[in-house]
């Protein structure tokens, strides 16, 4: 558990670093609001993201008033063997929904980035 918060922790440090640039380019004054894409392969647990960015923007003035919303991605395979796309959540052994075969493709579900930011000028 404590793991996987100090996973999630380090993320948003991340994201406050790109933030901060993004705010510097556009010669805002503040971010007011942040959309991400969060795939389900990604391993991020969604919740303590949240909590981790609001704990962590408070140090942050440009960013003290943002509002985080987080977009999943559901977790898509395609098979290479009967060419079906099938959607899971099995991030572990997946297998083809169709023909149960392992030969499968990624399509998506492993997204981790920052998808469209308001800010304020
Ligand atoms: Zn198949």
């Amino acid at each position: 558990m404590r793991k996987k918060t100090v996973h999630e922790v380090s993320i948003a440090l991340g994201m406050v670093d790109e933030l901060s640039r993004i705010a510097r380019e556009n010669d805002a004054e503040k971010i007011t609001l942040v959309r991400l894409k969060i795939g389900k392969m990604s391993g991020i647990v969604t919740d303590s993201l949240i909590f981790a960015f609001d704990a962590i923007k408070l140090e942050h003035p440009f960013l003290s008033s943002a509002e985080i919303i987080v977009n999943e991605i559901p977790l898509i395979y395609e098979c290479n063997d009967c060419g079906i796309q099938f959607e899971t959540d099995d991030i572990y052994f997946p297998s083809c929904s169709n023909c149960t075969s392992y030969n499968l493709k990624i399509i998506s579900g492993e997204e981790q980035h920052i998808d469209q930011v308001e800010v304020e000028v």
